[in-house]
């Protein structure tokens, strides 16, 4: 990790492995009766969320409180950009106030990166457009190590709309990082028109998918990027790609379920599906805050220059 969090492919394996091994003790700070240490006291985080979200930025949060640091929080819908303020003066006028880091998610592709050319404060991409999720496909990785023991050697089939998914461009980046062998599997229609570079396989039948794999990772119909028309009906989506209990029945009997949230009950995952012990998308939520607070702490905290120096891949 470098100043700021904005792929997860410049971690590379080694960065991801120490962030992920930090997790581990911010995990045990999180089992306590109070769950707070001082790591990041008088450190400022804002967030600056041009886009839905549930669980990425109640985490976010969290992480930054039980690290004791203070937060400025921006909600672009009551804010000057319902004004016409444009990304640059808004993120300027953050700054001003003086933030440390400041976690963006915004509906256009690269505009983390952008914001990290205009701040001096750390920027971590929360999720830009289709692009990328970083911080979800370091929880990513640790719930599979949690479960498993490590990513290495391990196949994950991710299932359904890839095409307009930024949780399958980092866990693709992250996973294969990791030794992982990633299939994604979905109707051609949701898969990406050029997987030219990535580390895939690619199927159409996740039946036949099933038998092989450790983690099934499903994605939620991302609705609101969709020209319409890409798949027949719901009803026929779910008829082949929903992990329904009788596909269920075709996995190994260790083989996780993986969501990265919000489920749709009912279309790519059955509601009881969802409930099963080795559905594992609760851990993932649960996580997530312990890796956003080893990851604001890299980036912030005093731990940071070691970090900085012993990473590949950092610019
Ligand atoms: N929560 C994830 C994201 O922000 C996945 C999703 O929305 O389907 O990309």
């Amino acid at each position: 990790m470098s100043h700021d969090l904005l792929s997860v492919g410049d971690l590379g394996a080694d960065g991801i492995d120490e962030v992920l091994q930090l997790t581990d003790s911010f995990v045990e700070v999180s089992e306590r009766a109070i769950p707070k240490v001082p790591a990041l006291r008088g450190k400022t985080v804002a967030w600056l969320f041009y886009e839905d979200s549930t669980r990425t930025r109640l985490s976010f949060e969290t992480a930054a409180r039980r690290l004791s640091a203070d937060v400025m929080n921006f909600s672009v819908a009551s804010s000057s950009v319902k004004k016409g303020e444009s990304l640059r003066d808004t993120v300027q006028t953050i700054e001003a106030m003086g933030v440390d880091a400041i976690v963006v998610r915004h509906r256009s592709a690269g505009a983390p990166w952008q914001v990290a050319k205009w701040a001096d404060a750390s920027v971590v991409n929360a999720g830009d457009g289709w692009h990328e999720h970083p911080t979800q496909a370091l929880l990513d990785c640790y719930t599979i190590r949690q479960h498993l023991g490590s990513c290495e050697g391990r196949h994950v089939a991710i299932v359904g709309d890839v095409k307009h998914s930024r949780v399958a461009r980092s866990d693709v980046l992250a996973f294969t990082a990791m030794g992982a062998e990633v299939t994604i599997v979905g109707p051609p229609t949701l898969l990406p028109p050029s997987l030219e570079g990535w580390p895939v396989a690619v199927s159409h039948d996740l039946d036949s998918v099933l038998p092989k794999v450790d983690i099934v990772y499903l994605l939620r119909m991302q609705r609101e990027r969709m020209a319409s028309g890409l798949i027949p009906s719901l009803r026929e989506y779910t008829a082949r790609y929903g992990l329904t209990r009788r596909r269920v029945d075709r996995l190994g009997e260790d083989a996780l379920v993986m969501h990265p949230g919000p489920m749709n009950r009912g279309v790519e995952i059955a509601a009881d599906v969802a409930d099963l012990p080795r559905s594992v998308i609760v851990d993932q939520v649960r996580n997530g805050v312990a890796v956003r607070m080893a990851v604001l702490y890299l980036l912030l905290g005093a731990g940071s220059d070691k970090v900085l120096t012993g990473v590949e891949g950092a610019s």
